[in-house]
Parts: C-alpha cells; structure tokens; sequence
C-alpha cells in the first residue's frame, strides 16, 4: 500500500520538475531508481505537515497532496539538536530524503529531499558543500543567504544555494513545505550551523 503512495509522490514531484525550468537545468532526472523498504520515522512534523501544508499553487497541489499522503510512512529526521535549534523547532520541523543515497527511491545520480517548517519558525544560518534548489511546495517563507537580497518565496518559486553559501530562514504566518534538489561533493554530508 504505501509502496504505492511512494510511486505516486515520485511521479508528482517529477511533474512539478518538468514544469519548473530551474529544477530541469539543475540536473538530469535521474535513472537509476529504485524502490528501498525503509522504516517509518515519525517526528511531531509527521501529523503536522498534512494539517498545516500552506498554499499550493495550481501546478505544485498535486505534490503536497501527494508528499502529505507519504507522511506517515516515511523517515522523517532532524539532524539539529535541541541545543542548536530549541525544542519548538523539533516539534514543528522535519526533512525526509525521498530519493537519495539514504532516500525511500535509492539514486546514485541525484538527491532530493522535502523539508517542512511550521508557522513562525527561525531556520538559523547554515552552510553545506553541495549545492541545492529550493522549489516551493506550498506556503511561504523569507530567505536569507549571503552575498543576496532577502527574498520571500512562495508556492512555485525557486531558491538556489551555492556551495558554502551561509543561507537562513524565515517563516512568518505561512508554514513552509519545500522540495530540494542536491547536487555536487559530498552529498551524503549533513548541513553545518554556522555563527550568525
Ligand atoms: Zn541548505
């Protein structure tokens, strides 16, 4: 059963990719899927993400209902401790890797993984050696990154980090529900806080 639900968010989000340009020009999609048996891990974000998911646009609806239908089933994780983040934001953010070295689909090529905030959340200055492209899933958030204006995002819309480039952000009202793409060394290497 949920090996369907899986199938059919990989299909969603690969919608959403041929439909974004900026995700297309990112890199190629990969070839080498394969399906991978992985426990679910539930975190407060589990329930949360599918009550609270934000507002989708006409061409992103189909992902969040497809990535809030996987929600029960998947690996959800942290990586930040409470001492880093503080324990509002445990209780209200989650990532998962839905294709990846370590994803529910096994690729070798590319990594993409989802990543939800809740309202009114503070995602402190971080760096990582790979690059990545935020596209937005539903809702809205501020961002920040060295070297750039602040931008706030939406359903749709993309962000791209570069290499060590120290990025942030910001969720006011809205939660935010992102869909990431990876790329470059050291993709299995998680993100390192940075001082503000
Ligand atoms: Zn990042």
């Amino acid at each position: 059963m949920s090996r369907l639900l899986f199938e059919q968010a990989l299909a969603a989000a690969r919608e959403l990719y041929t439909l974004t340009p900026a995700m297309r020009e990112f890199r190629d999609w990969p070839d080498d899927l394969l399906f991978v048996n992985r426990p679910a891990s539930p975190v407060p974000a589990t329930e949360l993400m599918p009550l609270l998911p934000g507002a989708a646009s006409g061409y992103t609806r189909h992902l969040q209902r497809a990535l809030a239908a996987i929600s029960p089933f998947v690996e959800w994780r942290h990586t930040y401790s409470e001492a880093e983040v503080g324990r509002d934001f445990l209780d209200r953010y989650g990532w998962f890797e839905l294709v990846g070295p370590h994803g529910h689909f096994h690729s070798a090529k590319l990594r993409m993984t989802v990543g939800y905030w809740g309202p009114d959340l503070w995602y402190p200055w971080h760096e990582h050696g790979p690059e990545e492209l935020y596209t937005i899933v539903s809702g809205s958030a501020l961002t920040l990154a060295d070297g750039e204006e602040d931008r706030r995002v939406t359903a749709g819309e993309t962000r791209l980090h570069q290499s060590r480039q120290r990025h942030a952000l910001q969720t006011e009202g809205q939660p935010l529900l992102a869909f990431v793409l990876w790329r470059g060394e050291g993709l299995d290497a998680m993100p390192q806080m940075s001082a503000a």
